[in-house]
């Protein structure tokens, strides 16, 4: 696969390109997203196309959104073989996936990829601006970054993400994928994981800015109590009408408590 000469060229490691060759792994990527017919599947960073092509055989139509001008034309060329590739060049941060969804004639898109590791954060939250836009994600990521999404309160990598993440989406780790799958080899271990958005209402979210605004003042400084990491944003009366102690830390609060304190009147 990929064998083309156009593709026989060094990874730029500021783009986070660490190409997949294992095709255990592309084969496991591809049955976990299941793709079904009528499906708008999105691929984020298409790269030398390790599972574009196979989600093409698969599915006839792929869309992906790829930064590297200079992937652009072999991928092109190569897509032809396997089906029909509509490509996006442009920062997949820059990308409005509501318009997107408009433009495919679908109400939701199915979101997948294997991300560029340096900007894996950036790309959740701004999937996370169009929760309503996309169906489903499938990602590999740096197994860590997994970790830290899936993780509950009490645990060392509990944080800003894993909050968030767990209130738009339910998380599901899927597998863990060994660097050697890759080439160039990353340093660290890598994991594909399941996210299903869901309304945040439906967790009791009354007002997302200010839901956001409070997790990311608790674990802008986590080793404070919630009594001092929130002074402007909630007094001790108000974090016990939450039904949280105010000498709690942000890592010990667990989502449900994030909820409720997002849901607090505004002081001041
Ligand atoms: N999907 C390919 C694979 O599995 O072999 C490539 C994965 S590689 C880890 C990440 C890909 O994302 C690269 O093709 C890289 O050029 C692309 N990329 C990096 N930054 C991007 C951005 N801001 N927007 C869109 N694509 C980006």
């Amino acid at each position: 696969m990929n064998d083309s000469p156009a593709f026989r060229r060094d990874a730029k490691k500021h783009l986070g390109q660490n190409f997949l060759h294992d095709h255990s792994v592309i084969e496991r990527i591809v049955q976990a997203i299941d793709p079904r017919p009528g499906d708008a599947i999105v691929e984020i960073g298409p790269g030398q196309g390790a599972l574009t092509f196979p989600l093409l055989q698969r599915h006839g139509r792929i869309t992906a959104i790829e930064f590297d001008r200079d992937l652009l034309d072999p991928l092109r060329a190569a897509a032809q073989a396997h089906g029909e590739l509509d490509l996006v060049a442009a920062n997949v941060l820059d990308v409005d996936f509501g318009a997107l969804a408009q433009r495919l004639g679908v109400e939701q898109i199915r979101l997948a990829g294997n991300l560029p590791y340096n900007l894996s954060s950036p790309i959740l939250f701004h999937a996370l601006d169009y929760a309503t836009s996309i169906r489903d994600m499938h990602f590999m990521l740096q197994k860590e970054v997994v970790d830290r999404m899936a993780a509950g309160p009490g645990s060392k990598v509990y944080g800003r993400l894993s909050v968030m993440l767990q209130a738009y989406c339910a998380v599901t780790p899927l597998f863990v994928v060994a660097p050697g799958s890759f080439r160039p080899a990353p340093k660290v271990d890598s994991a594909v994981v399941r996210l299903v958005p869901r309304d945040p209402a439906s967790i009791g979210v009354q007002d997302p800015k200010r839901f956001a605004d409070v997790v990311r003042a608790a674990f802008g400084q986590r080793r404070k109590t919630l009594r001092n990491a929130l002074s402007g944003v909630a007094d001790v009366a108000l974090i016990e009408a939450a039904g949280l102690r105010p000498e709690l830390r942000a890592e010990q609060i667990d989502v449900a408590g994030f909820v409720r304190l997002g849901n607090l009147p505004v002081i001041g």
